[in-house]
Parts: structure tokens; sequence; C-alpha cells
């Protein structure tokens, strides 16, 4: 299975809570949370993902 990230934005002023990335078989291993933004507050640095 492709991996699922589960990201949360660490911005205090962000109303999102947290979601998921769904990666496909074609995403290169070594990208990672801090290749996104947050969709919600477009921050860069503010994901830290989810350890499960
Ligand atoms: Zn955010």
């Amino acid at each position: 299975m492709p991996a699922t990230l589960e990201v949360k934005c660490t911005n205090e002023d962000c109303e999102l809570d947290m979601f998921e990335l769904h990666y496909t078989y074609d995403m290169p291993e070594e990208t990672g949370v801090s290749d996104f933004q947050c969709p919600y507050c477009a921050q860069t640095d503010s994901l830290d993902e989810i350890e499960l």
C-alpha cells in the first residue's frame, strides 16, 4: 500500500485540526510532510506528521 500520512497544522491561528495525505505508488520515497503546505492557512513550515 502507498503511504498514508496523518498531518496536523501547528500554526496557532489555523483552524484546521488534522488531515490525511494519501500517496500513490508514483510518489518518490523521500517525499515527506515538509514537501507540502497547509491547505487552510497555506503555511509551509507548520505541518507535523502524526505518528500512529
Ligand atoms: Zn494551517
